[in-house]
């Protein structure tokens, strides 16, 4: 996946970055300049990213392999590059692609906490939409209400990511993102608001929030809203992701750390539980009566 070019406008190794307090987190921000904001994507057409690193600092996260093309001293979480140009380089770039579906967005929250002060995913989406393009957001995060002004009229479809539906094991995971609660009342006001909406479930937390218990709950909450589409995912042993899955299952659930390191590092018993959780995954669906909107 690429990210576009950027240009540091710090000279990280010789000014100290500014520690700023985002959603009751201290974060490492850095200002940087892109050379271009949306991406061909493989999800959807395009995706785009206004900021580098995601202050919900998800201890599953995937997008940890930015990393590997953005160095950061900081840990996953702790840091956020704010392209301070993303609007003009995409009102740019708009005058010669053509209108398509953008995912939005691919490799961070674009409502994380410091989309509230500088509003660059809110600017971005507005322009899109204007220039006759469709978005599919997924996001954490309630701060997504606050531009349904912008999306009303527009072909929209606004979904949540719940990974667990225990508020407890969400903080531990998800430790800045909005709660279970606050994502559900997302999807509620956006579909009083008229637009179409989803829930990706994922990644499904072995032992955690793969049950069939976990599995009925996760789907009674998409069927009391209402929602159009369901998506599910389960853990991947993606680059850089276990040393931190590791962490959270060591301090609060040593008993599970095995059945993880198996499940991410034995291909074939990897396997095996898939064809296991998809064939439960079906039956949670249709036991909630919305087998026809799993994806
Ligand atoms: S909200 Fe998404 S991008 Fe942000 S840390 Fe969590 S999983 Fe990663």
């Amino acid at each position: 996946m690429s990210d576009g070019d950027q240009v540091p406008l710090f000279d990280l190794g010789e000014t100290p970055p500014p520690v700023r307090r985002f959603g009751g987190q201290d974060v490492v921000v850095r200002e940087v300049r892109c050379k271009s904001l949306l991406n061909r994507c493989r999800i959807d057409d395009y995706s785009f990213n206004c900021y580098v690193g995601c202050g919900h600092g998800c201890k599953y996260c995937y997008a940890r392999f930015m990393q590997r093309f953005h160095p950061h001293a900081e840990e996953w979480g702790k840091f956020v590059d704010v392209k301070i140009n993303a609007v003009e380089v995409l009102a740019r770039q708009l005058r010669r692609l053509k209108p398509g579906q953008v995912f939005t967005c691919s490799a961070c929250d674009g409502w994380q906490p410091v989309e509230q002060h500088y509003r660059l995913t809110r600017e971005c989406c507005r322009l899109l939409l204007n220039a006759g393009f469709r978005l599919s957001i997924l996001t954490k995060s309630r701060l997504v209400l606050r531009d349904l002004d912008i999306f009303g009229g527009h072909n929209v479809r606004l979904g949540v990511t719940i990974t667990t539906p225990d508020e407890s094991w969400a903080r531990i995971w998800e430790p800045s993102a909005s709660s279970v609660s606050d994502r559900v009342d997302v999807l509620r006001q956006a579909k009083k608001a008229g637009l179409e909406t989803a829930i990706m479930f994922g990644p499904l937390l072995p032992k955690i929030s793969d049950t069939d218990e976990a599995l009925a709950e996760l789907f009674a909450l998409a069927a009391d809203t209402d929602v159009g589409q369901v998506w599910t995912d389960m853990l991947n042993p993606r680059p850089r992701v276990w040393p931190s899955v590791q962490q959270v299952l060591q301090h609060h659930r040593p008993d599970l750390y095995e059945h993880y390191r198996r499940l991410m590092f034995d291909s074939a018993h990897r396997r095996a539980y898939q064809r296991q959780l998809d064939g439960r995954v079906r039956r949670a669906a249709k036991n909630a009566g919305l087998a026809n909107r799993l994806t």
